[in-house]
């Protein structure tokens, strides 16, 4: 099922962000904060934009929140009102409620309240950064489980104009090269005789391990 109507309760830096870019890309998005100043400021971004303390269910109810498809949570820093919301929530019905976490013990007690997706922008952004900042060409990653990850890899100077047989990952580091996206393309699943050029992107699979290893000869 496609989601058309999101629900931001919290407008603070994380919310308002996540709110705009649902709404750049063309999803209906009420917004809610219980301050007037982060509402008004959201107000010509958003499809709405209301005062209210999403606390009392008497307002979550009456605004239809249980209508939306997804409804997120981006209140941090007031753990009482976030919980207390994610529970409403769930209550009232809503079909998918997100929430930011700012501490473990936090998200424990979302998963608990039945929360769908907990999410710990802080700590994964501090992840990411890490591995940015170690592995210059890494532009992106998803880990697909503990083990396994698919990383997204800028190609360096030194793999200009070469085939992928005679980069051959598979056979020297274990993981493969699922596509590689040019300045005029996507090749998927490219073969032994596609060539890579210096900044194409190379999207590879396989362990951390085998991804680290290709990473390390790259540098
Ligand atoms: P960030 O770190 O993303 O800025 P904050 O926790 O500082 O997150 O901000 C969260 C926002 O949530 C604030 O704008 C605050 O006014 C709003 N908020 C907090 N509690 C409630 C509530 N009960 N109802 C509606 N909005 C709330």
């Amino acid at each position: 099922m496609k989601m058309k109507q999101f629900g931001v309760i919290g407008l603070g830096r994380f919310g308002s962000s996540l709110a705009r870019e649902l709404t750049n890309n063309g999803f209906e998005v009420l917004g809610v904060d219980r301050d007037e100043e982060a509402v008004s400021e959201m107000s010509e971004v958003l499809t709405h934009a209301i005062v209210a303390d999403s606390t009392d269910e008497e307002t979550l109810r009456s605004i239809g929140i249980r209508n939306f498809d997804c409804v997120i949570v981006a209140i941090g820093d007031d753990i009482q009102a976030s919980i207390m919301t994610a529970i409403l929530l769930k209550d009232l019905g809503v079909e998918m409620v997100v929430a930011k976490a700012l501490s473990v013990l936090h998200g424990k007690v979302l998963e608990r309240l039945g929360v769908d997706r907990i999410i710990y922008p802080e700590r994964d952004m501090g992840i990411r950064v890490a591995h940015q900042l170690v592995n210059p060409n890494l532009l992106d990653y998803i880990e697909l489980s503990k083990d396994y990850t698919i990383a997204e890899i800028s190609a360096p100077k030194c793999l200009n104009g070469k085939t992928l047989e005679e980069l051959n990952p598979r056979a020297k580091y274990g993981c493969s090269v699922v596509a590689i996206n040019k300045k005029d393309g996507v090749i998927i699943a490219p073969t032994a005789t596609d060539v890579i050029n210096e900044r194409d992107v190379m999207v590879i699979i396989g362990t951390n391990k085998q991804i680290e290893s290709f990473e390390e000869e790259l540098v």
